[in-house]
Order: structure tokens, then C-alpha cells, then sequence
């Protein structure tokens, strides 16, 4: 369970982040949807530790991650990451790419890379490297990586923007079933209402660096709080 409280941040004095609170529980998905520079990516940085907020406090599973005097070091938050540019290490075999992150035994390593490689359909080419693979073959191979030693918690910061639109919808449906099965706390940020739409249990909709609006999708599109919500969402179909 991944919870948020009151996250502040500004740069230059300006303030990009203000008041964010949420809380996101296991196998749940919930997107942060709202327009570039709106401190979205901002606010994933901060719970994956590699940006300091100015106050607020993040904890996960019920323990403190992160507030203004106390903080633990990226690597020891049990939170996944999957970003943008995804890069896959190219002179690792897609098995060492998905077992980079693990500890354990040989034996134990290599069970969760087979695990994990099934689930995404891509036991024939567990010793690929990955330039013989497709592109969406490649993000199956990054969500596997970023999954495997079972993060509590997945902040994915627009995974699927480098797709092509045919390859994108199948993309994340597969996603949300692997994510389902293996029932991290997911933020998924997006600018693209439909995507928000398809894969959250849970809209945080957000401008200015605050969420304006929070809800099931269903709620938020049928009953959106002020105009500008409602520009948001009328070009989906
Ligand atoms: P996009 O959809 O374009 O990715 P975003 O919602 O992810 O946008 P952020 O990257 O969080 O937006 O940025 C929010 C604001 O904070 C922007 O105006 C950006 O210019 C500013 N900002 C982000 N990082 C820094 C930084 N390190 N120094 C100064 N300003 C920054
Ligand atoms: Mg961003």
C-alpha cells in the first residue's frame, strides 16, 4: 500500500508540486492524469527517492518511506519503476536483464526470471539479447525486470508513450493483467484521458501541481468538477 500525504515541492520558488495526497492499495492501479508540467513526473520522483520533497511524507505498507528529517535510500523502498525510456541493458541476455535487480541463489533467481518471462509470453526468448527483440517485446522484457523482486509498490511514468497506437492497447491490457497477478500498489502517470480511463480503479486528476478531482473513472467522466475537467476528457470517444 503505497500512501501519500501532503507532498510539497518547489523549484526556484515556484511552487510544481502542492499538497499531493493519495493512497494507493495493493492491486489497485490509480493514474495521475493531467497536463504536461502539471508535476506529475515530480511527484513520482519523489516517492521513488530520487528527488527530496520540501514536506510531506510517503509510506509504504504502513512504514515511513520518506518525510523531511528521516529518508531511505531508493534501492531499499520496495518500489518498481518503469519509465519512459525503459532502456534495457543491451550487452545483458533479456534473463539478466529481468534477474538485474534480484538477490538470493542462482536457482531462486532463475525460477522468478521463468516466472516472470512466462507471465509476459517470452520464455523463447529468455536468452535474447534485447536488439533482436520488438519493441513492445522490449517493454514486456522492462515490466518483468521491474517486477521481479517484487516491488510493493510500481510507479510507471508514461510506459507506454513509445509504442505505436495498434501495439500500445495491447500492451496495456497485458500489463494490468501481469500487474494484477502480481498485486503491487500501482501510479501510473498519463496525460492521455482514454489510457487513464482503460487501466485505473482510480483517477487522481491533476493541474497546477494539486489533484483537482479524485475518483472512480466512471465518476470523474460522468460528473467532472469544472470546465476544465471536462476539456480534459471531451476528446475521448
Ligand atoms: P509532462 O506531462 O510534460 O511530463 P509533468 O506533469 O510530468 O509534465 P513535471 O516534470 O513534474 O511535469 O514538471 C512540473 C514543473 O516543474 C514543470 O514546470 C517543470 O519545468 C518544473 N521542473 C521539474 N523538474 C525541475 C527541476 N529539476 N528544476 C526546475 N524546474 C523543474
Ligand atoms: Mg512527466
Amino acid at each position: 500500500r503505497l500512501e501519500i500525504r501532503n507532498l510539497c515541492r518547489s523549484y526556484d520558488g515556484r511552487a510544481v508540486v502542492q499538497d499531493v495526497s493519495l493512497s494507493v492499495m495493493p492491486g489497485q492501479v490509480t493514474c495521475l492524469l493531467g497536463p504536461s508540467g502539471c508535476g506529475k513526473s515530480t511527484t513520482l520522483r519523489m516517492i521513488a527517492g530520487v528527488e527530496m520533497q520540501d514536506s510531506g511524507t510517503i509510506h509504504v505498507d504502513g512504514s515511513l518511506i520518506c518525510d523531511t528529517h528521516f529518508r531511505i535510500p531508493p534501492e531499499r523502498r520496495r518500489i518498481g519503476l518503469m519509465f519512459q525510456d525503459f532502456a534495457l541493458f543491451p550487452h545483458l541476455t533479456v534473463a539478466q536483464n529481468v534477474a538485474f535487480g534480484l538477490d538470493g541463489g542462482r536457482a531462486e533467481q532463475r525460477a522468478r526470471v521463468e516466472e516472470l518471462l512466462t507471465r509476459v509470453d517470452l520464455m523463447r526468448h529468455i536468452d535474447s539479447y534485447p536488439h533482436h527483440l520488438s519493441g513492445g517485446e522490449q517493454q514486456r522484457v522492462a515490466l518483468a525486470r521491474a517486477l521481479a523482486p517484487k516491488p510493493r509498490v510500481m510507479l510507471m511514468d508514461e510506459p507506454f508513450s513509445g509504442l505505436d497506437n495498434r501495439l500500445r492497447d495491447e500492451i496495456r491490457d497485458e500489463t494490468l493483467d501481469v500487474l494484477k497477478e502480481e498485486g503491487a500498489a500501482v501510479l501510473l502517470v498519463t496525460h492521455e484521458p482514454d489510457e487513464a480511463m482503460r487501466m485505473a480503479d482510480e483517477i487522481a486528476l491533476m493541474r497546477g501541481g494539486r489533484i483537482v478531482q479524485q475518483g472512480a473513472p466512471y465518476n470523474i467522466y460522468n460528473a467532472p468538477r469544472d470546465k476544465a475537467a471536462v476539456a480534459f476528457f471531451s476528446d475521448i470517444n
